[in-house]
């Protein structure tokens, strides 16, 4: 009986090695799915999944300018109150065009007495004068980027941002975006450096 038990007992010890030896050996095949940070950083290529801070996106025509209207829903929709966007002052009255427009009665419907056209209003400009993100109260919600109605916000790739000062957590987003617009028109290629060098043209 003794015997039998003992024989038993090695049956089951041995069945529960390999089960632990398969699984380690399935885990030792699979392909990594973290990083063992700061050896390694993720590739670039994979950022895209991860959430940095969030960043303005550049209008097509003119990178350094955002995309965004000033209409503050992500200021409004935002639960941490990280987003403070300043307005552009409204366009300054010119003295000359205000008195050359005709009465108010014009402006009102009523026939008017002069066949001087009322002066074009000026447009107001719809691009924020500031646009400040304090990180150190950002969630990462994602709440502001959903809400934006012309898809002015992103996440950026900035996922390993470390300091000792939580100023250097509040970023001016403007000048973010401008800088990068900068860097970006420096590093695109230029007619000159797009050119064959001479002994490649022989070739
Ligand atoms: S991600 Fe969330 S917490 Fe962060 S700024 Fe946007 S709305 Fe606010
Ligand atoms: S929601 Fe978009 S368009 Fe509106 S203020 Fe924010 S970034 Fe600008």
């Amino acid at each position: 009986m003794g015997v039998v038990h003992e024989i038993k007992e090695a049956v089951r010890g041995m069945k529960s090695l390999l089960v632990g030896l398969k699984i380690t050996g399935r885990e030792f095949v699979r392909p990594e799915v973290t990083v063992h940070y700061p050896r390694k950083v993720v590739e670039n290529e994979h950022l895209v999944t991860f959430r940095g801070h969030i960043e303005l996106v550049g209008a097509k025509n003119d990178p350094a300018t955002p995309r965004c209207i000033t209409c503050l829903m992500c200021q409004s929709v935002c639960p941490s109150g990280c987003i403070k966007i300043v307005k552009q002052p409204p366009p300054k009255k010119d003295p000359a065009k205000e008195a050359a427009a005709p009465p108010k009665a014009y402006a009102s419907g009523l026939e008017p007495k002069t066949s001087a056209k009322p002066p074009a209003k000026e447009k107001p400009v719809k691009t924020p004068k500031g646009f400040i993100l304090d990180y150190n109260l950002c969630s990462l919600c994602g709440l502001c980027v959903q809400a934006c109605p012309v898809d002015s916000l992103r996440f950026s790739t900035d996922i390993y941002l470390a300091d000792y000062s939580k100023k250097s957590f509040v970023f001016d987003l403007m000048a973010r975006l401008k800088a990068q617009a900068a860097e970006a028109a420096a590093a695109a290629p230029t007619p000159e450096k797009a050119q064959p060098e001479k002994g490649q043209e022989e070739e």
